[in-house]
């Protein structure tokens, strides 16, 4: 580890979900810089991966939106507090230093020192659910894949996407459709007959597998072939317990997520039912300067809802900002009348939108 990796901040926001965004917003009205890391390679949380086109019907003053929306919302919303992301990266260790503030340790070697965190980490960092395959996760990112970060890597290759639902079918659509990322061949593999995606992606599928372009298989794999160190083959099982091999390049593994609380359990914070407790006046942690906001905490009537995490995330930012602030009086204003707020907002005639931190 070195300090040239190592990125200051006021906050650190672990987790991207509905929650950690608002929090984002909050810091940001009392003049605190934060950066915002979530092991998913996109912001969003349960919102995207669980809801993302259902409707939502319980965020105070709009009556209707949707799980995208709503996330393309806060987004837009915390725009001029110029959050840094830190996406696809988990973190896993952290230790609190003399002077008070916190080292975080992420994944791919991210380091933080942080005045004060507020853990918005939902039911857990979601990671793919996996094949259990003998030898098989020793082809991780070369030969198995989990999503695509590089569609350029299917290019040319005979590719087995396992799964049914929309990503799983939207993949295997996207790879098998002509153009320069087109596979050499590409087979949809679902345990059921029945695929579950949105009419669209599977217009787009049916069309491409009436032409040839894609193959849909209803079985399990159980096993794999190997030659030259490389996975040659996937050995598929179809319902009538008849195995066969196909040959493969590339396996996208496409079976959904499941969610891990991970590292955060060895903190040492007070727990109860895999979830941190806090008080519900600056909802800190068992310990001064990490909070808890949203899904991830627990207190007497704890409602696990949006607005709810919402409202934890004001009185938390107000908590911080005693710390990080400690000589100053933290005023309270609103949003329609402070000249202040409207130039950290970026709105109005003092509008000057803040630069992102680091830049
Ligand atoms: P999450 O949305 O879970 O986000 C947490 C984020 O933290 C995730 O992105 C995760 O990847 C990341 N993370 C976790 N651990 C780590 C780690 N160690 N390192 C890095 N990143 C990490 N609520 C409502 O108010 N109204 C509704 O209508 C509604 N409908 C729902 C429908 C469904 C089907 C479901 C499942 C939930 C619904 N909810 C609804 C609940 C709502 O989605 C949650 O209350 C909300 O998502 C909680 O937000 P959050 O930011 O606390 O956590």
């Amino acid at each position: 580890m070195t300090n040239t990796s190592m990125i200051q901040t006021d906050a650190l926001v672990v987790g991207a979900g509905p929650v950690g965004l608002f929090q984002v917003f909050q810091l940001g009205l009392l003049d605190i810089k934060s950066h915002v890391i979530d092991s998913l390679p996109h912001p969003g949380g349960q919102c995207i991966e669980l809801y993302a086109d259902k409707p939502i019907y319980d965020i105070p003053g709009t009556p209707r939106t949707s799980g995208r929306a709503l996330v393309a919302s806060l987004l837009e919303q915390i725009k001029p507090f110029g959050a840094g992301f830190h996406l696809g990266q988990e973190v896993s260790a952290v230790a609190q230093q003399a002077d008070g503030r916190f080292l975080v340790e992420a994944s791919h070697g991210t380091v933080f020192l942080a005045k004060t965190i507020f853990i918005a980490a939902g039911v857990g960092s979601f990671q793919p659910k996996r094949l259990k395959i003998a030898g098989l996760d020793a082809f991780e990112n070369t030969q198995l894949f989990h999503h695509v970060d590089e569609p350029a890597r299917f290019a040319g290759k005979n590719v087995l996407v396992v799964g049914g639902d929309e990503a799983a079918v939207d993949w295997a659509t996207r790879l098998a459709q002509a153009g320069p990322e087109q596979a050499q061949s590409v087979t949809l593999l679902h345990r059921r007959d029945v695929l579950q995606a949105s009419a669209p992606v599977l217009a787009r599928f049916d069309a491409l597998r009436n032409n040839g372009a894609v193959r849909f298989r209803v079985g399990q794999v159980t096993g794999i072939d190997t030659e030259d160190g490389k996975l040659s083959a996937a050995r598929i099982t179809d319902v009538d317990g008849n195995t066969s091999a196909l040959p493969v390049d590339r396996m996208l593994v496409l079976l959904g997520l499941s969610p891990k609380l991970g590292p955060l359990i060895q903190w040492g914070l007070d727990m109860e039912r895999k979830q941190l407790r806090v008080d519900t006046e600056k909802f800190s942690t068992s310990v001064p300067g990490i909070f808890a906001v949203g899904d991830i905490n627990t207190y007497p009537g704890k409602k696990k809802l949006i607005l709810c995490g919402f409202h934890e995330c004001t009185l938390a930012a107000y908590a911080a900002a005693e710390l990080i602030f400690p000589d100053q009086k933290i005023p309270f204003q609103y949003t329609t009348t402070s000249p202040k707020l409207h130039k950290l907002l970026g709105v109005g005639a003092d509008a000057s939108p803040t630069e992102p931190e680091g830049s």
